[in-house]
């Protein structure tokens, strides 16, 4: 008997009559002699509808509050999922997040899951029903409500995966798995049969929006099976995301990611001395803002550099104002700044091993003329940022190159 955590989306609960569909899959999984542990999210839209409804009131209300808001529209599809199964003949049980003890940091609005009690889960188990668990929300050590952030459904599943050492971890939602390529931009993107945590972890934070970051790292970490599949179809196989040694064929790349909330500043001739990284970043920080890409360029004609960074287009004006104060204050030349870039980004662990990945991508992108801003690399991926507009044309020409449209 295998024990598999499963996951709905918030589109796969978005309506009673969807509702009544996930239960008779999961009825039909029991039935073939599984345990099932299942988290839900809120139906498709509800946690914006009372999101906006907080916002008529205050424009900024308290993380705490909000937490006790959002978290009712979990328990709203815990309970009718579960009467969805009684009424099937299945016998459920709904926990909130308090009631097995998920507990959390108090870092409202985004906690992390410091620990699960899987006592009550199993005690149910025992007695034969199927667990349904809500997602996203847990307490903190004083029993105060906290949410996970927004997508946070999906490290539930992984966090209960991990603490009951379930057999795999089921995440169904609205694709059949995760793709090569965004199928919006390229319409031959394939679908990846499996792909490991390292280049799932660097496609989420790349742009890729299937699973929130945080619960690949949750799984990587306990080495949590963790499977991406679609609701709306029978039989489907999803793709899985799993420990490298167990991939048979390791492509050379796997993936492209893109992302198109980037914004680009930089700092023409500053003083090259010793300090000028710091003077620029620490006041970048210190108004919490995140940088990606860091670029100072070797020292230009006469002791004097060019310092360039990517922030997110949310803090694109904040950093702009940053920027032209120290300009000032440093005696640079000028400030350039640019929120009509977006980063590319190629991905595989097959980088590793063979030479000559960057440079093709080079090479293709200047066969479609496109221009490189910066580039930067990591063990597993290289990223370039290049002007908006050739966005489609990038991602197209790369996937092509690389032949991730072949199987
Ligand atoms: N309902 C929450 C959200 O919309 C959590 C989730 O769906 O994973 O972000
Ligand atoms: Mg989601």
């Amino acid at each position: 008997m295998a024990l598999i955590v499963q996951k709905y989306g918030g589109t796969s609960v978005g309506s009673v009559e969807r509702i009544q569909t996930v239960a008779k899959k999961i009825k039909a999984f029991k039935d073939s002699g599984n345990q099932l542990v299942v988290s839900v999210s809120a139906m498709s839209g509800e946690t914006n509808r009372m999101a906006a409804l907080a916002r008529v009131i205050q424009d900024t209300p308290s993380l705490r509050e909000m937490d006790v808001l959002l978290t009712t529209g979990e328990q709203v599809t815990i309970s009718l999922l579960s009467m969805a199964l009684q009424q099937l003949g299945c016998d459920a049980i709904s926990y909130t997040g308090s009631q097995v003890r998920i507990t959390t940091d108090s870092e409202h609005g985004k906690a992390r899951i410091k620990s699960i009690d899987d006592h009550r889960i199993r005690d149910s188990l025992d007695e034969g029903k199927v667990v349904v668990v809500a997602g996203f929300q847990g307490t903190d050590e004083e029993g105060n409500i906290t949410t996970l952030g927004r997508g946070g459904s999906d490290t539930t599943a992984v966090a209960l995966a991990a603490a009951l050492g379930a057999d795999e971890c089921q995440i169904y939602t609205d694709v059949e798995g995760v793709y090569t390529t965004d199928p919006r931009i390229e319409p031959n993107a394939r679908k990846m049969n499996t792909v490991s945590y390292e280049e799932m972890l660097e496609m989420a934070s790349l742009g890729s929006k299937v699973l929130q970051i945080r619960s690949v790292e949750f799984a990587s970490k306990y080495k949590v099976p963790l499977r991406v599949l679609s609701s709306l179809v029978d039989n489907p196989v999803g793709t899985l995301i799993t420990s490298e040694e167990n991939i048979m064929e390791q492509a050379l790349i796997s993936g492209i990611a893109h992302n198109k909330d980037e914004a680009k500043l930089s700092l023409i001739g500053v003083p090259d001395e010793p300090g000028i990284a710091f003077k620029i970043l620490k006041p970048i920080s210190v108004a919490n803002i995140e940088v990606d890409m860091i670029v100072q360029s070797v020292s230009a004609r006469e002791g004097l550099t060019n310092f360039a960074f990517t922030v997110h287009r949310n803090d694109f004006v904040g950093a702009s104002n940053i920027l032209d104060h120290l300009r000032k204050e440093l005696g640079a030349m000028a400030v350039q700044s640019d929120d009509k870039v977006v980063k590319v980004s190629l991905v595989g662990i097959g980088m590793r091993s063979h030479a000559g990945i960057a440079a093709k991508m080079f090479e293709v992108l200047h066969g479609e003329n496109i221009n490189i801003q910066m580039i930067s690399t990591s063990e597993i991926k290289i990223s370039v940022v290049i002007d908006e507009k050739y966005l489609e044309l990038a991602v197209r020409s790369l996937h092509s190159a690389f032949e991730l449209d072949k199987e």
